[in-house]
This record gives structure tokens, sequence and C-alpha cells, in this order.
């Protein structure tokens, strides 16, 4: 992204390097408990043209591996359906809409929400049919 290296995955940037910093896209969970460490800041590519779910990660995090690794792995998160035991409430449906669209093809596209979003909206199905995984997403 603007000629600097950047990750992506399913076609969304997650993570990238502008200038002399690195950038994290996190949510807003996320975000907030990044912005209290020092050095923290909102990421603005032109001044006053700040990109909302984008943090510029301090150098204190950059510098360790771990904590890299650490806060890259935030937003990752693997779906599961079973529709053998789905009772068709619609509580997915209509607590995430864009998330759970049964209108498409691959119906569950958890890429368009962040992974504490998508989890909180997991823990609501009545019957179990859907289920998350955490993973680290590099290391
Ligand atoms: S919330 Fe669970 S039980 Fe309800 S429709 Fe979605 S997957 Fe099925």
């Amino acid at each position: 992204m603007f000629g600097y290296p950047a990750a992506f995955r399913n076609g969304n940037m997650f993570a990238g390097l502008f200038q002399h910093s690195m950038i994290l896209r996190l949510s807003p969970e996320d975000r907030a408990n990044l912005a209290v460490r020092a050095g923290a800041r909102a990421f603005e590519p032109m001044p006053g043209r700040p990109m909302r779910e984008y943090v510029v990660v301090p150098p204190a995090i950059v510098e360790s591996v771990g904590e890299v690794q650490r806060w890259l792995a935030k937003d990752e998160i693997v779906v599961t359906f079973d529709p053998n035991v789905c009772i068709h409430s619609g509580v997915c449906v209509s607590g995430l809409p864009d998330v759970f669209d049964v209108s498409r093809k691959r119906w569950i596209r958890p890429e368009l929400e962040s992974a504490e979003v998508v989890a909180a909206q997991i823990e609501r199905c009545p019957s179990g049919a859907l289920q998350y995984v955490r993973k680290v997403r590099a290391g």
C-alpha cells in the first residue's frame, strides 16, 4: 500500500509498513488497548485524512518480535458451521448481516468484521452450530 510492503488476508490488508512505521488494522477494542501505549497514534497517510481502523504501532512493540506476533494475531479467527445443528433462529444473520449472508455462496465472511465482533456474535448462536477458533496469524 502506498508503495510500501503490506500483508493481506482474504483481500483485506491487516498490517503494513509506511515510511518508518508499522501499521495494524485492529478492532475498536484493540485500537483502544494499543492507544494507551506510548508512541501509538492514529494512522494518517495524509494529514487530516486518518484511516480509522489502523493504528501506528509504537516503536517499543516493533522492536519486540513476541509483541509484534501477539498484535498480528489480534484479528485472526476461523469460523465453522454445522448445518445439522443449526435451528435456523436467524440470530447470526440479524446480528451481523454483512458477515452472515445466506444469499452468498460463501455465506460466512468473518473478514468483513473484527474478530472480536464476530466471536461475540457467534457466542450468541443458540444451538452451537457456529463455532470459532482464534489463531496466531504469524510467527
Ligand atoms: S445463530 Fe446459530 S442457530 Fe441461529 S441461524 Fe445462525 S447458525 Fe443457526
